[in-house]
């Protein structure tokens, strides 16, 4: 008998199960609306110029391979700090910020739920979006976190559940972890707006909540990376000690690089130091030390002035192409004359689009016509391009009819 006998199958991941079935499929009209990876207007992976140039100005130094520290390289953390927080940030400029790199965002999450559950001095739960990204849950509870949620969508508006959210943090019990998407929330693509940020950052200070930020799409979802951090920095305005998670998959095309840090605001330099020590005896055990190619490409662009500025244009080429894809879309159902309101598609940020395709109609659309999105309805913007839109909403349009 096999030791592993009586282990069972376990279920497919509902996000990668998608580009399975794409995979298969033979049909030449096929699209894969599925995983939230950018792609050109000829629907191929982008390799951002500016990281190109990056590593090439890497091998001209033909740097050696040895390890990176526990908490990784240090320019790198510090510059990823920077783009989050913002040059003048008070608790930068003081050193109070503890930053580790990380195995970009996912990992960036795993490392802060492990702090939490190892030094949050309160309850070790953590409150997230209904919905929420589907390995949110997964994370926090394999850290040993508790986790519950808040109300955050409302399926009738296909809008944010503003005063529901609100009612929600209201009647947590004081000191608890909440999760917020700085922006670009996957996977509805609805925001709070800058005013309702403002209004969510006094009552979070009033009801004592601890607020742990999720920024996988800092750049990507506006075109600005210092519009996308708005939310972040006017919580640390505000005071709070934020937790952050970074992730620069996305914003410069990382991917497969696993390029991300994860942060803690402190209340001075010697916190900081204390918490950069626990930091480091969390990840020793969990991976020792994080990769070292991809934070030396983000850092180099990140410290050199004209990648920099290459690197912000492509940021915005990447977000106005998905913008105007939105539009296009759009435009497309409303003369197809598709029953329904589809202002959502244009109003939602970043990545991703809820369309509000129910289950059966997703599963029509990809048996009738080759098209491939999660069971939820969410489509990826990224993989609609000049050359499929046009089908990509007849196929909708029928679809919903
Ligand atoms: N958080 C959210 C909300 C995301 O959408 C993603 C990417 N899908 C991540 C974190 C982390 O991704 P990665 O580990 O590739 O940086």
């Amino acid at each position: 008998l096999s030791t592993w006998s009586t282990v069972p199958a376990g279920p497919p991941d509902p996000i990668l199960g998608v580009t399975e079935a794409f995979k298969a499929d033979k049909d030449p009209r096929k699209i894969n609306l599925g995983v939230g990876a950018y792609r050109d207007g000829n629907g191929k992976p982008y390799v951002l110029s500016s990281v190109k140039s990056a590593e090439d100005l890497i091998a001209l130094e033909n740097p050696d391979k040895e390890y990176l520290p526990i908490s990784g390289l240090p320019e790198f953390t510090k510059a990823a700090a920077k783009l989050a927080y913002g040059a003048d940030s008070q608790p930068l400029k003081q050193s109070a910020i503890a930053v580790v790199q990380s195995i970009s965002g996912t990992g960036a999450l795993r490392i802060g739920g492990a702090f939490l559950q190892r030094f949050f001095p309160h309850a070790k739960a953590i409150y997230i979006p209904t919905p929420s990204w589907g390995n949110h849950t997964s994370i926090f509870r394999d850290s040993g976190l508790e986790v519950k949620q808040y109300r955050y969508f409302d399926k009738k508006t296909v809008g944010l559940d503003f005063e529901g959210m609100k009612a929600d943090l209201q009647s947590m019990p004081p000191n608890s972890i909440v999760l917020l998407h700085a922006c670009a929330h996957n996977p509805t693509g609805v925001d709070p707006t800058p005013e309702q940020w403002v209004e969510l950052s006094s009552l979070i200070a009033e009801k004592s909540l601890f607020p742990f930020f999720d920024m996988a799409y800092q750049g990507f979802a506006s075109g600005s990376t210092t519009r996308d951090a708005f939310a972040l920095r006017h919580f640390v305005k505000e005071g709070h000690q934020v937790a952050l998670a970074q992730s620069f998959a996305k914003n410069m095309g990382l991917y497969g690089e696993r390029v991300g840090a994860f942060s803690l605001v402190a209340a001075d330099e010697e916190e900081k130091k204390r918490l950069e020590s626990q930091l480091k005896i969390v990840i020793r055990p969990m991976y020792s030390n994080p990769p070292l190619h991809g934070a030396r490409i983000a850092s180099t662009i990140l410290t050199n002035f004209e990648l920099y500025s290459e690197w912000e244009a492509e940021v915005k080429g990447m977000a106005e192409r998905i913008i105007s894809m939105r539009a296009r879309l759009y435009d497309n159902l409303v003369s197809l004359n598709t029953p329904g309101e589809w202002s959502h598609i244009k109003s939602q940020i970043g990545m991703f689009s809820f369309t509000g395709l129910t289950t059966p109609q997703t599963q029509t659309l990809a048996e009738k016509a080759h098209i491939y999105m999660t069971a939820d309805g969410r489509i990826s913007m990224a993989g609609l391009n000049a050359h499929n839109i046009d089908y990509f909403s007849e196929s909708v349009s029928k679809a919903v009819k």
